[in-house]
């Protein structure tokens, strides 16, 4: 055997070394969560919807809710407002009796009726497609813009929610707080194609293991190179 077959044998046999920069983290993190959590970004939305305006709609409702609770009272409303040209002619009245059960009702259609009568006096009653057009409509930020974006239109969008900053600072993607920093710091490390799959399974995790007060560690997927396993909790936000 020659000396180079020899390194490249111990080399095979090696393992794995843990990722140490936060590339290599990010990367190792999209392999395992997309074992954990496999799907598309729209397979792995749990809003409902059947295009990107009711999409719209529901990620407003799904402000300070639960996504279950956001199903239950989207049927009624898609029915009785299926386009942006009837939401924008609404009685609030009615809207708000309909979404009530979301709370903040009467913020929520107020946002709902603003955001499709912009969609009517701008955009031609269609969702618009740029980041840059999206965020000027009432009720929509850039965590819903993004959404809108990977899961109803196949575009790169990466939203930051609680979960996927918390997450995202825990597995040392990232040292920024700022939901727009951290997009941006996890743009630079996540392809265009996988942002959107990527902030769900993180939201996935996050809900289901990666718990804000009680992190479950000890069956979680990511602890070999987490920086935070085991102290999570405690030690990090
Ligand atoms: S190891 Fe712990 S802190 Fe790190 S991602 Fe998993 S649950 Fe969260």
């Amino acid at each position: 055997m020659t000396r180079l077959q020899a390194v490249l044998g111990a080399l095979a046999c090696a393992p794995m070394g843990k990722p140490r920069s936060p590339k290599g983290r990010a990367r190792e993190t999209l392999a395992l969560l997309a074992n954990e959590y496999p799907g598309t970004a729209a397979e792995l939305c749990a809003l409902r919807h059947s295009n990107p305006f009711e999409l719209l709609c529901a990620t407003i409702l799904s402000a300070q809710t639960t996504d279950e609770r956001v199903n239950l009272v989207t049927p009624a409303l898609f029915a009785r407002y299926p386009t942006a040209a009837d939401l924008a002619a609404a009685d609030p009245a009615d809207v708000e009796t309909i979404v009530q059960s979301t709370g903040f009702y009467r913020n929520k259609t107020k946002s709902l009726i603003g955001m499709a009568k912009g969609l009517i006096e701008r955009f031609g009653g269609e969702v618009p497609t740029p980041i840059e057009d999206l965020v000027t409509l009432p009720g929509v930020g850039r965590k819903t813009a993004n959404v809108i974006r990977s899961v109803a239109m196949g575009e790169p969008g990466l939203p930051v929610d609680t979960h996927v900053g918390r997450l995202s600072v825990r597995l040392g993607l990232t040292t920024e707080t700022d939901p727009v920093k951290v997009e941006h710091e996890l743009n630079d490390m996540v392809p265009a194609a996988e942002r959107g799959s990527f902030s769900l399974r993180l939201i996935l995790h996050g809900r289901r293991v990666c718990d804000a007060r009680r992190p479950r560690c000890h069956e979680c997927v990511l602890a070999s190179f987490c920086p935070s396993a085991g102290i999570a909790g405690r030690a990090v936000r």
